[in-house]
């Protein structure tokens, strides 16, 4: 039976809405070497909570949090948050690039394949001993604008767990085309191209990138959205509303979502960011001044989530 996996248990895919593909509910970025900042998103259940109220009263109605093991992913965390917030909360598997592999993972040191095995366990029996399962593999990332060794490795074990799962492999891929390469090692090793997004793709507007993943079938997403409120920012969203256009007018709808990747305290309401209602307030309304139509924006916020969650 076809189901989405989140962390309360699989449920039916037409229970999920307005869904977000790219976010995190709590993460800690800032502890590796050589990071002098300290970039984090609270771990006060209050807060998130809080947010993820306003995010339900606007409509929204599930989330994926593509959290991975070394920046914080905690299962009973997520189950709490689902729980909580009454949101579907669909949990990411996998590791996310080479700074953050963490030394227990010995990316280096094992197999591709026995990576594949613990991936493929998550998905089907749970990390850890919580029982609590993965739906989605990501974020699954390269550090720079090409893949490491370690990172290669990564990205063939996460389309070798794909394969065996059925699950989609969401990545982040920033500021290059290095998502081409990204989708490249998958497509090695058989993916369906159906189940790739290349994530941050709004941080490289560039339509002829675009244009090739889609052609290769695979999906991209517009994800720093609202990220910033900026002046150069909001500057290079007008060129990201521009670029989607494009992409409908050629009839691409099918091969786009959109997120916000909350990653900060600095995004939320609270600290007077966009929080998780970006889309909502602000940038669905700036499409629909464009001219995209309700239909379209369905597929985009309804749809192709709801497809790429969809296992089976
Ligand atoms: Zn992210």
């Amino acid at each position: 039976m076809p189901h989405v996996m989140t962390v309360l248990g699989p449920v039916d895919p037409s229970e999920l809405r307005f869904t977000l593909p790219h976010e995190h509910t709590q993460i800690t970025l800032w502890h590796i070497q050589d990071r002098w900042d300290y970039w984090e998103l609270t771990r006060d259940e209050e807060i998130i909570l809080e947010e993820l109220r306003l995010f339900r009263e606007a409509g929204g109605t599930a989330l994926a949090d593509l959290t991975l093991p070394g920046t914080g992913r905690d299962p009973a965390w997520l189950r709490r948050i689902a729980e909580r917030s009454g949101l579907h909360v669909v949990m990411g598997g996998g590791w996310y690039r080479t700074a953050y592999y963490p030394a227990e993972a010995m990316i280096d040191r094992r197999s591709v394949d026995s990576l594949a095995d613990e991936l493929v366990a998550e998905a089907t029996v749970g990390v850890g001993g919580t029982g609590i399962r993965t739906g989605i593999l990501g974020e699954i990332g390269t550090d720079k604008p090409w893949l490491t060794p370690a990172e290669e490795r990564v990205f063939r074990a996460v389309a070798r767990a794909s394969r065996r799962t059925g699950l989609a492999v969401s990545t982040h891929a920033v500021l290059s085309d290095v998502g081409a390469a990204q989708l490249a090692v998958l497509e090695e090793e058989g993916i369906d191209p159906g189940r790739v997004v290349i994530g941050h793709s709004d941080s490289y507007p560039v339509l002829d990138h675009y244009l090739s993943l889609i052609a290769r079938g695979a999906s991209i997403e517009f994800d720093f959205l609202g990220m910033s409120s900026q002046p150069q920012e909001r500057y290079g969203e007008g060129r990201v509303v521009d670029l989607l256009l494009e992409l409908l007018h050629r009839g691409h709808v099918d091969h786009v979502l959109l997120s916000q990747d909350v990653c900060h305290n600095g995004q939320l309401r609270r600290y007077e960011g966009n929080g998780y209602t970006y889309l909502h307030t602000t940038f669905l309304p700036r499409l629909r001044e464009r001219g995209a139509s309700e239909a379209e924006i369905d597929r985009l916020t309804i749809d192709n989530p709801r497809r790429i969650l969809t296992i089976g």
